[in-house]
């Protein structure tokens, strides 16, 4: 069953550790993330980004393909099922097809208009019991194709979205999606105590995941960060493993050519790197 991020992300945050998100691609990623979850008896966050969601022919084949390998499964640990960077309409969209959480990212517009927007999808969402996180502060890196430099919220726009009756919030600290650059300034965390000082209770989230050394993400869990979300590294980790199984020859002997066993590599990839965040963030038996 599909359940709200919110009472796990309530849990983490008491608890002071956080839950993953995981990014998925397609059937091979979700069920590796599916199981390593329920293996480690950790509450699970599957990521969507609108790009995957047309990628994936669609939210309800998401939903539909979600729910069905839960049960073929036997995944009983909780697993919320979350649209990534939504736009508004891709909201409304995720509501109508069956997600159990949203991301609204309104961190381009204005804040009066990201203010406005969010408030409408926080009373859409109350209604069927639908977890929402919104985002202040644009985060670095490539986000929907603009590449920026990793900027830092305002603690007092983030007070302002979190008092709004979102379940959680993202806030720029420095992080950034994709790889970091060997330049990177680390993460703020003057600005994400600030922050966590203003908001609370609030879940934070921190996005950009990938390659963000251990102890940073050890710090920004114990300031406040419930969330943490990994996208590309599960991308490095398939492809690395695809790409040996490949040089390695053996897709051409015996039947190597066989999808299942072309891709069994990346899933045992994709499922070792879940595990070791899982370890990291503290999520693993917290189910
Ligand atoms: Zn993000």
């Amino acid at each position: 069953m599909l359940v709200s991020a919110k009472e796990m992300l309530e849990k983490a945050k008491a608890g002071k550790y956080a839950v993953g998100q995981f990014n998925i691609n397609n059937l091979e990623w979700t069920k590796a993330i599916l199981l390593t979850a329920q293996e480690c008896n950790s509450p699970v966050i599957l990521g969507v980004s609108e790009g995957a969601g047309k990628y994936m022919c669609g939210y309800e084949t998401i939903v539909g393909m979600v729910k069905g390998m839960i049960k073929c499964l036997n995944i009983t640990v909780p697993v919320a099922l979350h649209l990534d960077h939504g736009s508004y309409e891709g909201a409304k969209a995720c509501i109508n097809a069956g997600f159990s959480s949203v991301m609204f990212d309104g961190s381009h517009y204005p804040i009066e208009e990201n203010v406005k927007k969010t408030t409408e999808l926080v009373n859409a969402c109350n209604v069927l019991g639908i977890s929402l996180e919104a985002e202040v502060g644009s985060i670095g890196g490539e986000e929907d194709g603009v590449v920026g430099a990793g900027e830092c919220a305002d603690p007092d726009e983030c007070k302002m979205v979190a008092d709004l009756g979102v379940t959680m919030l993202a806030a720029g600290i420095g992080n950034i999606h994709g790889k970091y650059p060997a330049n990177w300034a680390g993460l703020n965390f003057d600005v994400l105590a600030a922050i966590s000082a203003k908001t609370g209770d609030m879940p934070l989230v921190l996005h950009g995941g990938t390659g963000i050394p251990e102890d940073m993400i050890k710090k920004a869990i114990s300031l406040g960060v419930s969330k943490i979300n990994v996208n590309t590294e599960c991308q490095l980790s398939f492809a690395a493993a695809t790409r040996k199984y490949v040089e390695e020859g053996k897709d051409l002997s015996g039947k190597g050519f066989d999808p299942r066993k072309l891709l069994a590599p990346g899933f045992e990839a994709i499922k070792a790197t879940v595990k070791e965040k899982m370890e990291l963030f503290g999520s693993v038996n917290k189910a």
